[in-house]
Parts: C-alpha cells; structure tokens; sequence
C-alpha cells in the first residue's frame, strides 16, 4: 500500500482546515498539537470510549443507522479485518509500514497502540467535518480519549461503561471475534479503562443499546441536560 487516502479527504497532511468561502482557518492539531476547538460553527467533538465488549460498535452502528447525519470517524488500524469488516467502512486496514508513514507524518489526530495492534485517528476528516459544522463522533480507547483531551480541551468525553464486570466478560467471550489469550489481553486493558472512568465527563451505561443511543444523540445535539456529569444507567 503507497498510501491511505481517507474519503473526501483532499487536504496534503498537516496543512489547515478551510470552511466555507470565507476561509474559516482551524489549526491542525495532534498530540502535541494547539488546541483547535471549537469549530467556526461552534460544534462539539464526542469521543466515546470504554472497554472492549462494552457495546460501543453496537452503539455505533445503531446510532448510525437512526441518526445518519452524525459523522463517525473511521479509524486506520493495523489489526486484521473480522468476518464482515470491510475497507473504509468499520476501519481503514493498513500494515505497519502504512502505519508508520501516517503517524511520522502528522495525519493522525491521536494514535494508540492496544492489545497488539496500532489504532489513529485521521486528522483532516475530523477537523473538515468540525469546520462544516457537522456532529462528530469517535470511538477510540482510553489512551485516545486522553489524547483528544490534551489537544480539544472543549470536546465531550463519554465513558461506555458495563453494567457488571461480569457482563462484560460475557459479552465479549460471547461476540467470539478473539481467541482467549486475546480476550485476557482486552480485559486486562479493560480493568485500567474502568479505573479511568473518572477522567471522562460522564458516564452512560449500556443496558440498552437504544437508550445509550437516545442520550449521545442528545449530547451530540449539545442538549444542555443531556451532559450532566456522572453516572447514567441506560
Ligand atoms: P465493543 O465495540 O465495545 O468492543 P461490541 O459492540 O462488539 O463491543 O459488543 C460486544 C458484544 O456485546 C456483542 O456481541 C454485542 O452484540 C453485545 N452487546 C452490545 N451491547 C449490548 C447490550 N446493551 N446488551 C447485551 N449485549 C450487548
Ligand atoms: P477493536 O479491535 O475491538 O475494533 O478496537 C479495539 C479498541 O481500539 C477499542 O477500544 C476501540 O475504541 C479502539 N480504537 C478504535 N479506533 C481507534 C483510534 O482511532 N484510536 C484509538 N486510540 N483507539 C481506537
């Protein structure tokens, strides 16, 4: 592969994000990067994060089915595909190599390396849709979610947390994707993702699927009561 090129994506790496012909100006941003939000529009970033097997693709998938207008990040990742994973659709799928080149080169808003494999945001997708004023949302691990909040201090950090500790077991033997010395690597980094649930702004917990996506849609939608800190059963 001699290169990711991320749909709609025109921008060379690194370079500013221009909306609109005014030419609205946001700063590229990064790890390291200044602080770049929010958006002319004044739109939110949402970053839903929380251990493996907690529901957060399913979340996802439902809230992209019943609300299209929300625009969620796909990732680049150097893990291999599922069974009905597709290019471009749940992940950009890329070799190491790939990976390198994108994160040396500044197209990564964040990138994270978890249970083996390397995650990253791309960055000018994400800083395009901010700039049109479009509800965004990523779905990225905890060491992500501190770095957006290094360099978004005004985006909205959602933990997806389980009901029990069990259940989470459950679910993620039961979604039968990984062989078990996978499983003991995701829930070892899940025990840490737990432990870090007070870092985010709150807390929705996946009982319901519908309900956890009934509450990001209002937060997405920046209802004011929908954001109010701590803990939510779902
Ligand atoms: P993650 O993306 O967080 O790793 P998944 O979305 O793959 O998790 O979900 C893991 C498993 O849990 C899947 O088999 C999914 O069908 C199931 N699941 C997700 N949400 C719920 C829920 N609210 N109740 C019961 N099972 C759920
Ligand atoms: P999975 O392999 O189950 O699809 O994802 C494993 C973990 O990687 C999940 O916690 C998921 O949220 C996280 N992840 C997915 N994309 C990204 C990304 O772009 N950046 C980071 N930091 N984590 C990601």
């Amino acid at each position: 592969m001699t290169g990711t090129s991320w749909p709609g994506e025109s921008r060379a790496p690194g370079t500013t994000a221009a909306s609109g012909s005014g030419g609205a100006i946001l700063p590229a941003v990064g790890p390291e990067g200044a602080p770049a939000f929010p958006g002319p529009t004044g739109n939110r970033l949402t970053v839903l994060s929380g251990p493996s097997g907690v529901g957060k693709s399913t979340v996802v998938a439902e809230l992209r089915r019943a609300h299209p207008e929300v625009w969620l990040s796909v990732s680049v990742t150097t893990r291999r595909p599922r069974p009905g994973e597709t290019h471009g659709v749940e992940y950009f799928f890329v070799d190491d190599k790939e990976f390198d080149r994108l994160a040396a080169s500044g197209e990564l808003l964040e990138w994270a390396e978890f249970a083996g494999n390397r995650y990253g945001t791309p960055r000018g997708p994400v800083l395009d849709r901010l700039a049109a004023g479009v509800p965004t949302l990523l779905e990225i691990d905890l060491q992500g979610a501190r770095q957006v909040r290094a360099a978004m201090p005004e985006a909205l950090l959602v933990f997806l947390a389980p009901p029990t500790w069990e259940e989470l077991e459950k679910r993620l033997r039961g979604r039968g994707t990984e062989p078990e010395e996978v499983i003991a690597r995701r829930l070892a980094a899940g025990r840490i993702e737990m432990a870090a649930e007070c870092e985010f702004d709150l807390t929705l917990v996946n009982t319901s699927v519908k309900e956890v996506c009934r509450r990001l849609i209002a937060l997405l939608a920046d209802a004011p009561e929908a954001s109010s800190p701590g803990r939510s059963p779902s």
